[in-house]
């Protein structure tokens, strides 16, 4: 009986080494590990690539916040890193780590992970969109920015290229607060039904600016900016949050599929964009910034 014919393992002691490797002959990225060793047993990935472990990179770990209130998030930093980190507040993107599988996933999970497996139910997404993130690609030739709302083109699919390597996450400096809710039929280790982040700036009670983004609710996570519209100018009152949080359902177009049916997915999203809007408000009412 022959040996299948699996990739050589290679585990790249800089930045450099390992953009040279991934030039060099077809090779999956391996992070955390948590989707590429399923997708590889399934035969989803092809196990001819060879594999390149980022995971030991210190140029790609790490959260930190420039004196312009910047936030940068390396794409190997880990989504319990993440989740407790105490650089900025909880906002979209770290409620989205939080939730991601058990702490057994999330000590090994990564952010550039969650985002490269461009899973329509991916926790971290609907925030990074929502929080207008910019995600940097490196290849041998150079860095390009690529904002987050144009990085998905379906699902499991990006305009990442075989030879790059997501290196950082950017997020704009704002003076806003934002929240990220799921709805699963258990607690934990499941996947979301429908998620929805909301991004709120309020002034003098009013909002000024508002931006919602859903998961799992179309091929890709989508921003829903008839929904954020719609809030802003308000002051966010009962009615207006409600008007607005039905408006999601303009954007989503969800699927069956066995974790719900497009009904009831049509059903369970504004009533989480209205809970999502309430804790954002909460957040910047209490002076939580992002
Ligand atoms: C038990 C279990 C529960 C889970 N629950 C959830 C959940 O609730 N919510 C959720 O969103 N996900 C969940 N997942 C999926 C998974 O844990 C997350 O998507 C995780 O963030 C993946 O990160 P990773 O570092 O392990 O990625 P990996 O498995 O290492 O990589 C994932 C994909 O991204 C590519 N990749 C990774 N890093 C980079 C990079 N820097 N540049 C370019 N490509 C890269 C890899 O080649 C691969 O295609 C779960 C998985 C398991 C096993």
């Amino acid at each position: 009986m022959s040996e299948p014919d699996v990739g050589s393992y290679r585990r790249p002691d800089n930045l450099a080494e390992a953009l040279t490797l991934l030039d060099r002959r077809p090779a999956s990225v391996l992070a955390g590990g948590t989707d590429l060793v399923v997708l590889r047993a399934d035969g989803t990935v092809d196990r001819a690539h060879d594999i390149v472990d980022i995971k030991g990179l210190s140029e790609l770990r790490g959260i930190s916040r420039d004196a312009d209130g910047t936030l940068t998030i390396g794409a190997a930093t880990t989504l319990r890193e993440l989740a407790w980190t105490t650089v900025v507040p909880p906002n979209a993107i770290t409620d989205g780590a939080a939730l991601v599988g058990g702490w057994q996933t999330r000590v090994r999970g990564t952010l550039g992970g969650n985002i490269c497996r461009a899973s329509p139910a991916g926790d971290t997404l609907p925030g990074v969109l929502a929080a207008h993130a910019q995600l940097e690609l490196a290849s041998t030739t150079g860095t390009r920015l690529v904002p987050a709302h144009d990085f998905f083109t379906g699902p499991g699919r990006t305009v990442r290229e075989p030879n790059e390597l997501l290196t950082r996450v950017i997020v704009p400096a704002s003076r806003g607060a934002s929240a990220y809710l799921r709805f699963t039929y258990r607690r934990a280790m499941d996947l979301a039904v429908v998620g929805v982040a909301v991004h709120l700036e309020i002034e003098n009670g009013r909002c000024v600016a508002a931006r919602v983004a859903l998961g799992a609710a179309a091929a890709t996570p989508v921003p829903a900016p008839e929904a954020a519209d719609a809030l802003v100018g308000t002051e966010l009152d009962k009615p207006s949050v409600a008007a607005a949080a039905q408006l999601v359902l303009n954007t989503a177009t969800p699927i069956d599929d066995g974790r719900g049916s497009r009904a009831h997915r049509r059903t369970v999203l504004p009533v989480l964009a209205k809970r999502a809007i309430g804790i954002a408000l909460e957040r910047a009412r209490e002076g939580h910034p992002r």
